[in-house]
């Protein structure tokens, strides 16, 4: 740690940087208590306000009053996920019964979708603008925590769209002061070209992005003076995180947050990453979104040190609440004693966070196996396929499709098949795959469509 913080000249900085003393402040017992008082708040208005959760609870023979503890509610409160809100939405289109309340305040609201190219549906997520605004206090924790002051130029590399993401980023930069470019709709070139002009100090996106800046920028990226990356919204392993405060001369702050809660709510502190042999921490808002890691098998929650699923109830959404979300998102647990800050947040281990189900991120769109497996075999041609996911020199996303046809084939029927099959999985899951057709007998076959995908990604590595 000590040995980083030297290198970028950052240890006047390592003062501790508080951002909410009303929660940072709090010793463990008191912040627990807090959570406590406001989860029961949470669960009686939802209880009386929101029809796709009382339907729930009371399927489970669950109601508020027999809570009284978070330890009770761990214990009888079911937990919901992506089916369910699939589910709600084709019931009662286009948002479903678990936002009525909240379209019938006559209030503005911020609508996001996931991405429509998932082969599982789009879910929608609504929050009261009141709510949303919340999300700058929330994302202030973690500006504040990197070292970032007001006025500061930070550039947005993620575009603003109808996904959550990007758009609480610069939600959650804008209140905190910083001067925001939001550059995200540019390419790569015209994103370096306006980091040269107008020397930010921080980078606001996607992990493997900046790696792919770092790749692709004509000089040193040191020499661009970027002092502080924001990475987060996917998985990534620690080498890669290292390779980025390299290759950048510049400090990483990971985060964490889900589509359904609409935020990021688990930062660093300043300590950073850490090291590899005991790297740092992203700490949960307590106060604000009340966070668990289960055992996904026995609903268990896991120690210190173990790897669970995360489940997200919202504290701060009490008009779109979102209660015992399961995110289907793997990470390894750390207590609020993990971390030398000593902040009474508990949280996750950097670099632990990966998905539980075969969901892959390719090029920044979420993509589900079934829906390659759709299209290609929709061809009857098709015995048997596999898809190679691998990064080019510029640390870009390349997926290719390696197809094995039942019989051999002629040089037309190859070229025929490659155009149909680049044609049709670009249709479906929006973006573009390379296509390879093999003998017979090149591939063994699998059951398994999440065993199709290979994944051989410099940042997944
Ligand atoms: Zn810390």
């Amino acid at each position: 740690m000590s040995a980083i913080m030297g290198r970028y000249g950052d240890d006047a900085r390592m003062e501790r940087r508080i951002h909410d003393p009303s929660a940072e402040g709090l010793t463990r017992d008191a912040l627990v208590a807090l959570q406590a008082q406001r989860l029961m708040h949470l669960l009686r208005k939802t209880w009386h306000e929101n029809d796709f959760y009382r339907e729930a609870w009371q399927k489970a023979k669950v109601t508020p009053d027999r809570i009284a503890s978070i330890e009770d509610f761990r214990q009888r409160v079911p937990t919901v996920e992506k089916k369910d809100f699939i589910a709600d939405q084709a019931k009662a289109p286009p948002f479903g019964l678990r936002h009525r309340h909240a379209l019938g305040l006559g209030c503005p609201l911020v609508v996001a979708n996931t991405s429509g190219t998932t082969g599982q549906g789009v879910e929608v997520h609504v929050q009261t603008a009141e709510e949303f605004r919340q999300t700058g206090h929330i994302y202030g924790f973690q500006i504040r925590w990197s070292g970032l002051a007001r006025g500061d130029g930070v550039f947005l590399t993620l575009p603003v769209t109808m996904m959550a993401g990007g758009r609480c980023e610069f939600q959650g930069a804008v209140s905190s002061g910083l001067t925001v470019f939001p550059v995200g709709n540019y390419d790569a070139q015209k994103k370096l070209e306006l980091i040269q002009r107008f020397r930010p100090r921080a980078l606001f996106g996607t992990t493997s992005y900046f790696g792919h800046l770092a790749a692709v920028c004509p000089t040193d990226p040191s020499s661009l003076g970027i002092k502080v990356l924001l990475t987060g919204a996917e998985g990534s392993g620690f080498p890669w995180l290292e390779r980025l405060e390299e290759a950048f001369g510049a400090k990483v702050y990971d985060r964490y947050g889900s589509t359904q809660s609409g935020n990021d709510h688990m930062f660093s502190c300043e300590h950073g990453i850490g090291t590899a042999a005991r790297p740092g921490m992203l700490h949960n808002i307590d106060s604000m979104v009340l966070t668990e890691v289960i055992d996904p098998a026995t609903g268990r929650h896991v120690q210190d040190g173990e790897a669970g699923e995360i489940v997200i109830t919202s504290l701060y959404h009490t008009d779109t609440p979102l209660v015992r979300c399961r995110t289907r998102d793997r990470g390894v647990f750390r207590s609020h004693a993990s971390c030398a800050c000593g902040r009474p947040f508990s949280g996750v281990e950097v670099a632990s966070i990966s998905r539980l189900d075969d969901m892959k991120k390719v090029k920044g769109v979420n993509i589900w196996p079934q829906a390659v497996d759709d299209v290609v075999f929709a061809d009857a041609i098709v015995d048997e396929y596999q898809v190679v996911l691998t990064s080019d020199d510029s640390h870009a996303d390349v997926g290719t499709l390696r197809v094995m046809p039942k019989r051999p084939l002629s040089v037309e029927e190859i070229g025929g098949l490659r155009g149909h099959l680049a044609e049709a999985v670009q249709r479906k899951v929006g973006i573009q795959f390379l296509v390879d057709v093999l003998k017979p007998g090149a591939l063994a076959r699998s059951e398994y469509k999440a065993r199709r995908w290979l994944d051989q990604r410099v940042h997944v590595r």
